[in-house]
């Protein structure tokens, strides 16, 4: 088959120009941090997902960073979470002094099953971190019941599932905390910045004053008509605030998110159709109970060949991919300071060596994906250069 001539990207974001214009529109309104387009956002997040609360960020790890430290957890602590998963996740749990405990993820579906994350629960586990992996929503009701019954929260790592549900109920409305991210490879993006929604509004309000210097009120409130310039600080808090530019480009987005959603879906379906029955491809699988799938990534695990070699092979074809993700218990900095190796965790590790995310967004064209899958098809017959 022909090379193409045009790079086929991994991912691209979808911007129009209602996301330029709503830009143009927050610079010209004279207010460019966060103020009334943030607080639109946050609504918009609740009528998505159901939750009582949602504060925005300027980044999912922000928001995870902040939330560990609402919730108290730190040094002597433990923390339950997939290794199959973004580096941002193990990160903030280390750096919160707690100790982050892996649990081994299904070959198939990438998720952490609810009983591997139960058999990790010990008396130090303060919480419980699963994973939407690629979109697809964990099974959150048995690993609810496994957390409630150790008396500790469940956070959603909810950066690839904005527009996924679990059993007919968005992700992020399920009374745990969520964490979505919109960095621009995910599924809805401001550039950066990220949500937090959860249904405790005690943790709500601390979110929002760690998330700003630990300040009572928004600064707009405070500058804007009949505001009070005076503030007092009882803890202090960081500067994770979301800026008015980029809910601008959120606001959009969320009018977008289902539209959006429904053509990864589409072309999903397509790789699915076209990959079928290649051998030496693994294609994704789908969990097995009711569920919607926001489809962030296209993973698929190569089994007859070097997964190196294949991105080599891809790249001749002009074809962009990537790796998502390195499994944490192996990162460097995990196993000399948590102890964990090769082997500790085997599934998760199988797949690890051969996950590759294809190009899936969401101006991608039908003629891309058969394009792929027929570069694959070649590439694992090991044909024509
Ligand atoms: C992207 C991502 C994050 C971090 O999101 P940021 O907004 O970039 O901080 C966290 N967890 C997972 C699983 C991710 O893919």
């Amino acid at each position: 088959m022909d090379r193409r001539e045009d790079f086929l990207p991994l991912s691209r974001p979808a911007i129009g120009n209602e996301e330029i214009e709503a830009v143009a529109s927050s610079l010209r309104s004279g207010w460019i941090t966060s103020g009334p387009r943030v607080v639109e956002l946050e609504r918009q997040f609740c009528d998505l997902t159901g939750a009582p609360h949602a504060v925005a960020v300027s980044s999912a790890t922000a928001g995870l960073h902040l939330v560990l430290l609402a919730l108290g957890i730190g040094k002597g602590d433990e923390v339950v979470t997939p290794s199959l998963t973004f580096a941002s996740t193990a990160n903030q749990i280390a750096l919160s002094g707690a100790v982050p405990v892996f649990a081994d993820s299904d070959y198939g579906t990438l998720l952490a099953h609810p009983e591997e994350i139960a058999r990790r629960i010990t008396p130090r586990t303060r919480a419980v971190v699963p994973v939407h992996f690629a979109g697809a929503p964990a099974d959150l009701d048995p690993i609810r019941e496994a957390a409630d019954r150790a008396g500790v929260p469940v956070i959603e790592d909810a950066a690839h599932a904005v527009g996924s549900a679990y059993r007919g109920k968005a992700v992020g409305g399920h009374g745990n905390v969520a964490i979505f991210s919109f960095h621009p490879i995910k599924n809805i993006t401001t550039g950066e910045g990220g949500m937090v929604t959860c249904g405790d509004e005690g943790l709500a309000r601390r979110l929002r004053l760690l998330r700003f210097h630990g300040i009572e009120r928004d600064a707009w409130r405070r500058y804007g008509e009949g505001g009070s310039p005076h503030y007092d600080i009882q803890d202090p808090g960081y500067k994770y605030n979301l800026t008015d530019i980029q809910a601008a480009i959120g606001v959009v987005q969320m009018r977008r998110v289902a539209e959006l959603n429904d053509r990864r879906a589409q072309l999903a379906t397509r790789y699915l159709e076209g990959l079928t029955g290649v051998p030496g491809v693994d294609l994704p699988a789908s969990p097995p109970y009711p569920h919607h799938h926001s489809w962030h990534l296209f993973i698929v695990k190569v089994t007859s060949m070097d997964r190196d070699a294949f991105f080599g092979r891809l790249a001749e074809y002009n074809v962009g991919a990537g790796f998502h993700f390195p499994p944490c218990h192996l990162l460097r900095f995990v196993r000399e300071r948590f102890g964990t190796k090769e082997g500790d965790l085997p599934s998760c590790e199988r797949a690890g060596s051969r996950i590759v995310s294809l190009p899936l967004f969401p101006g991608m064209r039908e003629a891309d994906v058969e394009y792929v899958c027929a570069a694959i098809r070649e590439i694992v017959a090991g044909g024509a250069r």
